[in-house]
């Protein structure tokens, strides 16, 4: 018999890897954002079952233990980090695709699977698994859930939450909750599979995820088109919307960031290119669709328009996308924001984030889904500046304000964890905030579940 935490689920549960050495700990400290508090666990440990989590949230109710929920931590607000004294649960062995049923078009899986893993098994099956977060390679798909994440082809298929069907989530106490349903339709009761999707693992642990899937698209043909202004991009932007057209992409990259991309692999982008904006089409007849969208990009201020013949060079005219923040990581230490605007609002966004960075005297890169007017402007500072990281977070702040002013809202996609707290309680009314915490003192009584994330210490 051993003892203290570590003891008491080695006890319980034989076979189930459990870590409390403090250096391989420190490896579960945090997720990608740097720079925000991330404390000490006393434990790690890896269930492969839902019984085993029933049995560990157990433990952890009985011994006061907070319990922080791990996916492959690549979350980007500090939503996964670790508090003192905290058991890590990860589930990165719950990673079984339990079941695809093509002819239904749902999959459903533990939520320790890669996001990518369930991709290409739906498309084994000649079906899409659309959501696809940039980190698709290794994010899971109970991070997903738990994020409320979206992606690059939102702007034509939607975000996790409209593909989430069912869920099975083990509570503070242990026990289980089964919620949702298979079918298309169904409203029997409170829709808590929406209220359970990015509670950034404040309300349970997601053990059990179905998903809705749709047919498979074509290969995707790529638009991409130069401008001398971002007022002329994203005017361009909506004159391509406006014709009713339903691109499965439509992405924007500021002078900034196209600068810090040639500046480490030369794509040829002339200095003089204040926005580039890609369009992609996966629909049946994307040749033509993606001919018509050149049409309409060449009747507007567009400097240059460069259509892909095949999806070989599709995937050549996405790279400067992909590019986007590793070309920026390059410069310095980097602070990536999250917001969305009404997309009619988007360039009076970017224009206000290069008065920003003007104002902190700050390098902050522009790029994202203009499609949904999510946008994540990249606040460049010097880490060897004592008061680097400051004016950074200072620039931030003023970016998330002016989205707000905007209409739009403080996280697109990324979630709240520690880094938007105090943002939370701007966007939300007090109303909305006290009926959280009641939502949260309901599910989780003794505050088990990732204290200190999503909501500051008075409503969590
Ligand atoms: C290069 C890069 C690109 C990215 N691109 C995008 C993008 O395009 N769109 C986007 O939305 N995000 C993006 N992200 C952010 C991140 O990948 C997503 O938030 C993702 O959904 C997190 O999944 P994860 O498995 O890593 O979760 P983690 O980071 O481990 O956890 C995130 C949150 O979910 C909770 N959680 C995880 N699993 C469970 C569970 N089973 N039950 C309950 N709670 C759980 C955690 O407690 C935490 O609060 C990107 C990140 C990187 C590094």
């Amino acid at each position: 018999m051993t003892t203290g935490l570590a003891g008491d689920l080695r006890d319980a549960l034989p076979g189930v890897p459990v870590v409390d050495d403090p250096d391989a700990l420190s490896a579960y400290a945090r997720d990608q954002v740097p720079g925000l508090p991330a404390g000490k666990p006393a434990a790690a440990v890896f269930p492969a079952e839902t019984a085993e989590v029933q049995e560990i949230m157990r433990i952890a109710s009985r011994t006061g233990t907070p319990v922080v929920t791990q996916g492959a931590a690549t979350g980007l607000a500090g939503a996964a980090n670790a508090v003192d004294g905290c058991l890590i649960l990860s589930t990165r062995r719950m990673d079984r695709i339990l079941e695809i049923d093509a002819a239904e078009g749902i999959a459903v899986v533990q939520p320790g699977v890669v996001n990518a893993r369930l991709r290409e098994a739906a498309q084994r099956d000649g079906r899409f698994y659309p959501p696809d977060p940039g980190s698709f390679e290794a994010c899971t798909i109970g991070g997903n859930v738990a994020t409320g994440a979206g992606g690059m082809c939102c702007v034509k298929y939607g975000v996790t939450a409209d593909y989430v069907r069912a869920l099975e989530v083990v509570l503070a106490d242990g026990s289980v909750l089964r919620t949702g349903r298979r079918t298309v339709k169904g409203v029997a009761g409170y829709d808590l599979v929406k209220l359970f999707t990015g509670s950034e693992g404040t309300l349970g642990v997601i053990t059990e995820v179905t998903v809705a899937l749709r047919a498979a698209p074509a290969p995707p043909r790529t638009v991409v088109a130069e401008f001398g202004s971002l007022a002329a991009a994203g005017a361009a932007i909506s004159a391509v919307l406006a014709g009713g057209a339903t691109p499965s992409l439509v992405e924007i990259l500021d002078r900034t960031t196209l600068a810090a991309i040639e500046s480490w692999q030369p794509l040829g982008i002339g200095s003089d290119v204040a926005a580039l904006v890609l369009l992609q089409s996966d629909a049946a007849d994307a040749d033509a669709q993606t001919e018509a969208w050149s049409g309409v990009l060449e009747g507007t201020e567009a400097t240059g328009v460069y259509k892909a013949d095949d999806a070989a060079e599709s995937e050549l005219l996405m790279q400067a996308r992909r590019l986007a923040y590793p070309a920026l990581e390059r410069l310095g230490g980097t602070l990536l924001d999250d917001v969305a605007v009404p997309r009619g609002a988007l360039t009076t966004l970017i224009e206000g984030v290069e008065r920003i960075a003007a104002a902190h005297g700050l390098t902050i890169g522009v790029f994202g889904h203009a499609g949904d007017g999510n946008l994540h402007p990249t606040i460049v500072y010097d880490r060897a500046e004592p008061d680097g990281e400051r004016r950074a977070f200072a620039a931030f702040d003023d970016i998330v304000s002016l989205a707000l002013d905007l209409g739009g809202t403080v996280t697109g996609e990324h979630g709240v964890g520690l880094l938007k707290r105090s943002w939370l309680a701007r966007e939300l009314d007090p109303v909305a905030l006290r009926v959280h915490a009641s939502i949260k003192a309901a599910l989780d009584p003794a505050g088990l579940l990732n204290p200190s994330k999503v909501f500051e210490a008075t409503a969590g």
